[in-house]
């Protein structure tokens, strides 16, 4: 039940959406018979299947995303043979845009009051057993210092809906976790952002205090689902609030934004395709895609009938399709594989998957890194992970299968972002800062945070190994590339291009 201040908050919210909803600006890009009408088509031959796959490849290069009716046709095709085809053009798709890093991040969940009902989450305010609070500034602190001393450098706050965490709070906080000093070179230099739709004016505020990536996900693109399970009199209520709320994001000033759904509220193949056209209406609207495309699946939330019920969960099989897909589909974006996934699977969709950020060392309860060590806690997080590696633990994984392991946050203090990141990303041409960026942010790692068995692989093997490909593709930028690494090796840090 809401207190009377919740539901005070809550109301003036609903009555000025629903003001916002009369002026809506913008059309609706979810077009559902159009949606259904890709999808029912027969699945492809394998002669166009093949067409679909060297047209995805060469849209590495140009940024093209592929149209409505070629998604449709990927994620129909059932042959394993050309399953296969498609694993394997993830994979070339992201070593031409990004090379063979894993940027790595860490979710800091910032607050657990909600003041919706949303059904397949631990956090809703129905569910009794969760503990609720916003973090303090000695909490927040805690949490950053916890985070920091194990070699992160990005984070994304996540913040529930709440008169606690509004938009004050997230400018305060994020100034905060800026702010955050632990010896040379420990801070956190890339704060990304997942909270709920705003107005304009809180948009505004929140581009001030310097984040990174605004991230909303959709949960499902599907209009019946989404009113199934988000209740009518609740501020995630309205479809179309959500459905623009990067839009807004954009007219008050944030130009880097990130999609998702929730996979197993609805058929997945429709949520797919729901994403591709809403990353089509913001290249529409504001000639930028987004930045990153995340896919979680549905897992275990405590008190969530739903999270463990649903008819539309999906299996590994499918997922992995989904992961693939989304890479063919849409070459230049950034593509997130959560800790919700176990660690096989999340190291096999490196590869099959092109997949190119991942978060490590995840805590997702409220003062999880500070109070929690190695332990989750049901009543304190919002779902259950089921990759609970240390940073470390994951960064050895990495090296073991050769990947380079990157805590690069140079695009954004460098100004690469939105219009200015878009064709770098879209003409292959961002790798060049990838590599580079990744080796020297490895080199500051190694130097002050890895356990002995990541030095051992990672001094003779990772770093000789990516600066070596740093020689054969960017030859311009070897020589500095290497003075910096022997420079960082000096204990300078954050040295960038
Ligand atoms: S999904 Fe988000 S909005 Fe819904 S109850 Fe959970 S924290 Fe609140």
């Amino acid at each position: 039940m809401l207190n009377a201040n919740e539901q005070e908050w809550k109301n003036e919210r609903l009555r000025r959406i629903g003001e916002w909803e009369t002026h809506c600006p913008w059309d609706d890009f979810i077009d559902e018979p159009a949606i259904w009408s890709h999808l029912n088509r027969p699945a492809p031959s394998a002669e166009r299947f093949r067409d679909i796959v060297a047209k995805a490849r060469d849209n590495a290069s140009t940024g093209q995303m592929l149209p409505p009716e070629d998604v449709a046709a990927l994620l129909n095709a059932r042959d394993p043979e050309l399953r296969e085809e498609v694993f394997a053009t993830a994979n070339q798709i992201k070593q031409t845009v990004y090379g063979d890093r894993i940027v790595l991040f860490a979710p800091l969940y910032l607050s657990s009051s909600c003041v919706n009902n949303c059904a397949y989450c631990g956090f809703r305010a129905s569910n009794e057993s969760i503990e609720r609070r916003a973090l303090n500034r000695a909490e927040v602190e805690a949490e950053v210092r916890a985070l920091v001393n194990t070699g992160h450098k990005r984070v994304i706050a996540v913040y529930g809906e709440h008169p606690e965490s509004d938009a004050d709070y997230i400018c305060r906080t994020i100034e905060q976790i800026y702010s955050v000093r632990v010896g040379d070179g420990g801070e956190i230099r890339r704060c990304n952002v997942n909270a709920a739709p705003m107005f304009v004016e809180e948009y505004r505020k929140i581009k001030q205090a310097g984040i990174g990536t605004y991230q909303i996900f959709q949960e499902t693109y599907h209009r019946e689902t989404y009113r199934k399970v988000h209740p009518a009199n609740s501020l995630k209520g309205s479809y179309r609030w959500r459905q623009f709320g990067l839009h807004r994001a954009f007219e008050g000033g944030i130009d880097d934004v990130a999609i998702g759904v929730l996979f197993g509220l609805y058929d997945w193949r429709f949520e797919v395709m729901g994403l591709l056209y809403h990353a089509m209406s913001l290249e529409k609207e504001f000639g930028i895609g987004p930045h990153t495309i995340s896919y979680p699946r549905m897992v275990y939330a405590e008190n969530s009938p739903l999270s463990v019920r649903s008819r539309y969960l999906v299996g590994d099989d499918d997922f992995k399709k989904i992961v693939a897909i989304i890479r063919l589909m849409c070459p230049y974006t950034g593509s997130i594989l959560t800790a919700r996934e176990a660690p096989e699977l999340r190291h096999e969709m490196i590869v099959k998957g092109g997949v190119s950020q991942m978060d490590a060392g995840t805590r997702i309860g409220i003062g999880g890194y500070s109070r929690m060590a190695k332990k989750h806690l049901e009543h304190r997080e919002q779902f259950m992970v089921k990759d609970s590696r240390s940073l470390d633990e994951f960064i050895l994984g990495l090296c073991k299968a050769g990947h380079l392991p990157s805590f690069c946050t140079a695009g954004y203090r460098q100004g690469r972002t939105g219009a200015a990141f878009m064709p770098l990303a879209k003409h292959a041409t961002v790798n060049r800062f990838c590599i580079a960026n990744g080796l020297l942010t490895f080199r500051e790692y190694l130097d002050d945070y890895a356990s002995p068995e990541v030095r051992e692989i990672g001094e003779p093997e990772i770093i000789p190994k990516y600066l070596a490909w740093v020689r054969e593709h960017v030859p311009d930028m070897y020589g500095e590339v290497e003075a910096r690494l022997v420079r960082t090796e000096n204990h300078e840090h954050d040295l960038h291009f």
